[in-house]
């Protein structure tokens, strides 16, 4: 662009995993506005108030620049001071803790911390970088946090990942159930098309079911605060209802569904002396999986009457009845919708597998509107987190590390020796906390995420593994978050249009997008950080010598040759992408990695059920929703002449499954981990807000949105507040047996929460009410229940 001239480009929006389309103005090598892109089928030219000021997230006057070490005496010392360094020499202090560890304990000794924000690329080299160069599969995103439930709960009943439906469904269904999800403020753009459906539509119901009353329930026909807990009980009730009163589509049942009972797992994932982690490992039967009959199952959800919902749950019976109805009424076409309120969860995988249970048994699945939907969080926890393969147990495309044959795929296409890939699945980010405490994990590095501020129970299992002597933590970050300010070396990061990238919204829509502009000062992309950094490494210094003799072609090679230069790579001449594009990393490394990548990657899926079209196609496209097929993209999945893999005449089929049917759980209700007592006397529930994203290191420095919502408060009801003596504005402190964090009460706003219930977000840099949190995580997925632990208010 010549000097002055303004450019309009499209991007996705940085944020949630709605995926808006963004155009994009860049002026003089700077981002200048935004705006909701009209061409972008997803949001229509709208954006949320976070979409709207993302021209600003990138100019923070506290964007970091330069790699920052603790230095004492001109060395590196973990009791020094950040002082900025060179990359040289940030990357020569790093490869040498990273190799003392290597030498001393292997692979095992390395961990990282990766993400949901993460673009395809950085996450799918990142995998290869950790599972295969270091041989450690001690990998997990931060969506461990928000979608490893999910997960397990699609794996479980269909036998492969994420959402059948696609945001088409809004406009086709007759009823919207939100279990635990406060759309209005967290998926606003998707919340804005259930509105318009609504309104548009007399006959349209909106259920919201939430612990407390938020600003969904704004528009809801069917409000329902419920205990904390007890939506375990009323999705058994529901499915109980629908059986009792004849209403199940007994020929979808019969074709397409089989039924198991599962008892899974035990304990909450507590260190093993915790006194809840003994009271839940005693209290279980562990055991699972067991075909069991039609019978068997109405047979298991006899007990779960209306009576017995209504008591559990604390909710009207009429209310539950009207809810039970949009379910078991034939005409009524039901889009299901979760997030947080149903994944943080320590039984969220059963909840995830109950509500498919529902689904399921009406046969109200993958037919426009008709459609139980998992909403994301982060802008790519499916793109990179779950298809990608970041997660400590997998590869990509639903592979994992515990099988065999799919080790041997991974390794084939990634052109490395057949037994690279450990078959053991590696520490989850919960744990990874409490391996660097112990000492188990010594070198660390932590991208696009900020879990200093994110994960639970941080005073006993955050801050001290990061502060271990024995331990070397590195965090790439374009701002001094918490966790960066915890570590030893912080790495200054490009974000968002300063890099090529490519993120997978909630409805599998791939997007992509081009650099727009440079990072400041000497900031690099995650992707650049990585292959940079592998140049360090030999095989000889990562691979165990019996692995090297029978593979001694590989011997003394660098990691970056044999990860990301032994694969498929398109070379092209620098500036050519796309006439008037630059890219950095292409630049720096004479081939187009990004490309290079992102077809090894398409690889795993073309075939399989997760098929993603050629690369230039994305550049040109407002995104394509996989699986893409002969260019054509799939809007419903499981669904014939919708789905190419859907075999003619079957009607639906759960390929996922060999079997071809989707699973409906037995599922039982189980007590929370951690309940309020005479001392600990509230409920403690965690959430975001509108104007900020998840830990506010962006928001939180755009001024429109810190003037909005400064600082984190504590929602309580006035009854509540009275009957401790306090009124709003006061400063209180939020105490746990774990922690404690201080703040004002609130009492009125957009949060109404019912007695026994306090209700604080998480944005806060400045009030950590994670110091306060249980990490309790579900026994099957790993994911931590933030919305239930034990907390006193007293006055500060
Ligand atoms: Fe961005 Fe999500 Fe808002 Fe859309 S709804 S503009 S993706 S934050």
């Amino acid at each position: 662009a010549t000097p002055g001239e303004l450019k309009w480009s499209k991007a996705p929006c940085r944020f949630c995993g709605t995926g808006c389309g963004v155009s994009v103005a860049v002026q003089d090598n700077r981002v200048v506005a935004t705006h909701g892109d009209p061409e972008a089928e997803v949001n229509r030219g709208l954006n949320c108030v976070k979409g709207y000021f993302l021209s600003k997230i990138m100019y923070g006057a506290d964007r970091l620049t330069t790699p920052l070490l603790r230095k004492k005496d001109g060395q590196f010392s973990k009791d020094g001071d950040f002082v900025p360094v060179s990359w040289d020499e940030a990357f020569d202090v790093m490869a040498a803790q990273f190799k003392r560890v290597l030498k001393e304990k292997g692979g095992t000794g390395i961990g990282m911390a990766g993400s949901g924000q993460w673009t395809v690329w950085e996450g799918y080299a990142a995998n290869k970088l950790m599972k295969a160069g270091f041989r450690s599969n001690h990998l997990d995103p931060n969506a461990r946090h928000c979608m490893a439930l999910a997960v397990m709960g699609f794996m479980r009943t269909f036998g492969i990942d994420e959402p059948m439906g696609c945001y088409d469904d809004f406009e086709a269904a007759d009823a919207f159930v939100l279990w635990g999800s406060n759309m209005a403020e967290m998926h606003p753009i998707l919340w804005t098309r259930v509105t318009d459906r609504r309104l548009s539509h007399p006959h349209v119901k909106v259920a919201v079911l939430s612990t407390f009353e938020h600003r969904s329930f704004d528009l809801a026909d069917i409000p329902i605060i419920f205990k904390p807990q007890t939506d375990l009980v009323i999705l058994n009730y529901i499915a109980n209802h629908i059986i009792r009163e004849g209403k199940v589509n007994e020929d979808f049942v019969r074709k397409h569904v089989s039924f198991k009972r599962g008892n899974d797992d035990i304990g909450y994932g507590l260190r093993p002396d915790n006194p809840l982690e003994v009271k839940a490992r005693n209290a279980k039967d562990p055991g699972g999986g067991q075909p069991i009959d039609f019978d068997a199952f109405a047979k298991f959800v006899e007990p779960y009457t209306l009576d017995y919902a209504a008591e559990m749950s604390g909710v009207e019976k009429g209310w539950l009845r009207h809810l039970a109805e949009l379910y078991a009424d034939p005409k009524v076409k039901v889009m299901s919708l979760w997030t947080m309120g149903f994944n943080q969860h320590t039984r969220g995988t059963w909840a995830n597998n109950m509500v498919y249970n529902i689904h399921l048994l009406t046969g109200k699945i993958s037919t426009p509107g008709n459609s139980p939907f998992s909403l994301t969080g982060q802008p790519s926890a499916c793109g990179t987190a779950r298809e990608v393969g970041t997660f400590s147990h997998r590869l990509p495309a639903d592979l994992v590390v515990t099988n065999p044959e799919h080790r041997r795929h991974a390794e084939e296409i990634w052109k490395i020796p057949h037994g690279t890939i450990v078959d053991k699945v590696g520490y989850h980010i919960v744990e990874q906390n409490r391996m660097l405490k112990d000492g188990k994990l010594n070198a660390y590095w932590v991208m696009a995420n900020n879990n200093m501020q994110a994960a639970a129970n941080l005073n006993e299992e955050g801050y001290p593994g990061y502060r271990n002597p024995d331990n070397f933590i590195v965090v790439s970050d374009p701002y001094p978050t918490v966790t960066a300010q915890a570590a030893d070396l912080i790495l200054p990061t490009a974000m968002w249009v300063e890099k090529e990238g490519a993120y997978g919204n909630a409805e599998r829509r791939t997007q992509f997008w081009h650099q727009l502009v440079k990072a400041p000062g000497e900031a690099r992309s995650d992707l650049w950080q990585l292959m940079e950094f592998s140049k360090r490494f030999t095989t000889d210094e990562c691979w165990s010598a019996e692995l090297l003799a029978a593979n001694p072609a590989y011997k003394g090679k660098t990691l970056f040759d044999v990860l990301f230069r032994n694969g498929k790579v398109d070379r092209f001449p620098v500036g050519d992408v796309e006439a008037g594009y630059d890219n950095d990393e292409a630049k720096v490394f004479g081939f187009y990695p990004q490309k290079g990548l992102f077809e090894e990657y398409a690889e795993f899926g073309r075939g399989h059920g997760h098929d993603l079209a050629p690369f230039d196609q994305y550049h040109k496209a407002r995104g394509l929703r996989w699986p893409v097929v002969n260019g054509r993209e799939t809007r419903w999945r499981f669904k014939e002449g919708s789905d190419p893999y859907v075999k003619p005449g079957s009607d639906w089929q759960f390929y996922g499954n060999k079997d071809g049917r989707a699973v409906i759980w037995a599922l039982p209700y189980e007590p929370p981990a951690e309940a309020p007592d005479a001392e600990y006397d509230l409920w403690l529930v965690t959430g975001r807000v509108l104007e900020h994203w998840h830990s506010g290191s962006m928001t939180m420095r755009v001024p429109e949105l810190y003037k909005a919502f400064p600082a984190a408060v504590v929602f309580m009801n006035p009854d509540d507040a009275k009957a401790r003596g306090l009124k709003r504005g006061d400063e209180v402190k939020v105490i746990s047996r774990r922690g404690e964090m201080r703040s004002r009460v609130e009492t009125r706003g957009r949060n109404r929460v019912p007695c026994g219930l306090v209700f604080v977000p998480w944005f806060d840099a400045g009030q950590l009410i994670n110091k306060s949190t249980l990490d309790a995580t579900c026994p099957i997925s790993k994911q931590t229940d933030f919305k239930k632990c034990a907390v006193k208010v007293v006055m500060a």
